[in-house]
């Protein structure tokens, strides 16, 4: 098959003869408008109003997660559940080198530094033998925590992350947190819709966190979520991302710093009326990540299916290339003529920031970074804003 047939049945498949295609833009069929409306007509468009709870509870209600509490954007989110879990200054955090930035840029926020620990080529997202494999070479047990026997830092958390929405294997990486008394908190910023042996992403660990960015398969223009089951870590987590303000009619006493990272009311009404479009979302993903799937078979191309036993919501549909170099030209070729392919992100310990960071070795990681090609994704409706690119 070549990039041109690729092309073809892309344009075809999105309807799109001429115009660019972009990777995954939002789209807005429901009461957006409406409850937007409704928050300037109350004049409740900031830090107050009654949206912000009930995007709060569509998203415990959708996922099941006991407690969810809104952020001002996925990287606050992770931010927050990270100091929640007593990450401190120095700590370590396992986490994959395979994520966009915002997995390790959270995890640099707590003072903590990234371990980068091999992916499993069948899921792209944290492997659970590679992490035991790692804990029994480097990590002892001390009073009930791990620590790192060469450096002598505390193992704080594992942060796994479900890459373009395909679930890691939790079963076997909660066993692995379990023995080593480390809390994961996941990373679901891109699985929202994704489903793990029955079970909503993100509710598996002390926390999870959904990301609203533009480009997710949600947005609110930009927000997040923290995911708990745990209330009275919920109830801090609402304290610490509002200021930590103690309640008072009129008294302004705050008993912690805290951060303004609260979500608006205008951010949770767009929330709101995109939470409601979650099931077509899903199953109009679904659809077209079924239709690559039969196109590429039998082709040069791999299409990246779903891990055994999970429900992914396709969020980007991903390819795999023969190499590196087929890498390139499938991006070049695609992107001049307009539709929007990107590869995965740079290894986060190949980034200035990162690349002291402690990094076991990593040969799935590697070779997916040089395979991935991430293509357009977007939910398809029939005449949507026709010649409107606005991302
Ligand atoms: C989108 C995303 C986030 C959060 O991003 P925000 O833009 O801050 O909402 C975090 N982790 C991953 C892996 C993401 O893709």
């Amino acid at each position: 098959m070549s990039v041109n047939e690729l092309i073809s049945f892309v344009r075809e498949t999105f309807n799109e003869p001429e115009a660019f295609i972009p990777l995954h833009d939002p789209r807005f069929i429901g009461n957006e408008k409406k409850y937007l409306n409704d928050c300037i007509d109350s004049n409740f468009v900031s830090s107050v109003g009654e949206y912000v709870g009930k995007f709060e509870k569509a998203c415990a209600d959708y996922t099941g997660a006991k407690y969810a509490v809104a952020a001002m954007n996925g990287t606050a989110a992770l931010h927050i559940a990270l100091m929640l879990s007593d990450v401190e200054r120095d700590d370590e955090i396992l986490t994959q080198p395979l994520t966009f930035i915002a997995t390790a840029n959270a995890i640099a926020y707590t003072g903590a530094h990234p371990v980068f620990i091999d992916v499993d080529k069948e899921t792209m997202g944290l492997s659970p033998s590679a992490l035991q494999t790692w804990l029994n070479e480097n990590a002892e047990m001390r009073n009930a925590n791990a620590y790192n026997k060469k450096t002598n830092r505390r193992l704080a958390a594992v942060v796994p992350m479900h890459t373009f929405g395909h679930p890691v294997k939790m079963n076997e990486l909660m066993a692995v947190c379990e023995q080593w008394n480390i809390p994961c908190i996941e990373d679901a910023a891109e699985s929202l819709g994704s489903y793990y042996h029955g079970q909503h992403t993100g509710i598996l660990g002390k926390f999870g966190i959904l990301s609203f960015n533009g480009n997710k398969i949600v947005t609110c223009g930009g927000g997040g979520m923290i995911l708990t089951n745990d209330e009275a870590l919920a109830k801090k987590a609402k304290h610490i991302t509002t200021q930590a303000k103690v309640p008072h009619a009129w008294e302004f006493v705050h008993d912690h710093i805290g951060y303004n990272y609260r979500l608006t009311n205008i951010s949770a009404a767009l929330g709101c009326a995109q939470m409601e479009s979650m099931p077509f979302f899903i199953e109009e993903k679904r659809k077209l990540a079924a239709k690559y799937k039969s196109f590429f078979e039998n082709s040069e191309f791999t299409f990246f299916s779903e891990p055994a036993d999970c429900q992914s919501n396709y969020w980007l549909n991903v390819i795999l290339v023969k190499d590196l170099a087929t890498r390139n030209e499938v991006l070049k070729t695609t992107n001049e003529k307009g539709v929007m392919t990107r590869p995965a992100w740079e290894l986060m310990n190949r980034l200035p920031m990162f690349k002291e960071c402690e990094c076991a070795p990593i040969p799935n990681a590697e070779w997916l970074a040089d395979r991935i090609v991430n293509i357009p994704s977007s939910v398809i409706v029939p005449g949507y804003r026709k010649n409107i690119t606005g991302r």
